[in-house]
């Protein structure tokens, strides 16, 4: 795997160069693609160590690219789109992308999200831990990052299985937006508390949590959130 490389899947020449620089500022190398055609094949070709994703590209859907890359691994992808519709937020962190921005971006913020979810890999990586966390019929393994209810396995992406863990490891506590950002991303997000909320209502539904009888979850209004203790 090329360690140091980040593959721009980007066909607006002014956010990738821009992109570029930003990257190359932290020491990565960037490559840029502006097609999903050449994205695949760069893909491929280098594998690289994390990808941005546009979605709205020339010859294809940035949705069907993501499909695709999933299939061939688990690089960590961010998406970077215009689309800000909760349901393609959704939709795109169901179809296995690690996170995602809307334009437009704050630079500093993607190089963050760029630190975090190549550390997130990192830590998948080396999984030093071997520590259960179990609630109910709600079993996490941090070892090999498993997360079962009633026995059946539950799919979670990065970022919802370490909301899982921040929200396991504090049990009965009211949880603010900003205390679970922080243990999340490690920091606080530009867009408030938007992103919190996309992935947490899509925790919840693998969780197969219902809004008016939560098992797991409890929203506190304005506030946070709460792991229901036993
Ligand atoms: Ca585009």
């Amino acid at each position: 795997m090329a360690h140091d490389e980040i593959l721009i899947v980007e066909d607006d020449r002014t956010i990738s160069q821009l992109l570029q620089v930003a990257i190359e500022s932290k020491g990565y190398r960037a490559k840029i693609a502006d097609t999903t055609r050449k994205g695949m094949a760069l893909f491929r070709s280098d594998n690289p160590a994390l990808v941005l994703l546009d979605l709205g590209l020339p010859d294809g859907d940035g949705m069907h690219l993501l499909a695709q890359m999933r299939l061939v691994g688990k690089t960590p992808i961010i998406v970077v789109s215009a689309r800000d519709q909760e349901e393609q937020k959704i939709a795109a962190l169901d179809a296995g992308a690690d996170d995602y921005v809307t334009k437009p971006f704050s630079t500093s913020e993607l190089l963050a999200r760029i630190r975090v979810a190549l550390r997130h890999q990192a830590d998948a990586v080396s999984a030093a831990s071997a520590e259960k966390l179990t609630a109910g019929g709600l079993v996490c393994d941090i070892d090999s990052r498993t997360v079962t209810t009633d026995g059946a396995p539950v799919h979670l992406t990065p970022i919802e299985f370490k909301l899982l863990v921040v929200l396991m490891r504090n049990p009965g506590k009211v949880l603010t937006h900003r205390f679970i950002q922080e243990e999340v991303w490690g920091y606080p997000t530009s867009d408030g508390y938007q992103t919190l909320r996309v992935f947490m209502a899509s925790l919840r539904r693998k969780l197969g949590e219902r809004a008016s009888e939560p098992r797991y979850v409890t929203t506190e209004i304005g506030v946070g959130y709460r792991f229901i203790a036993e």
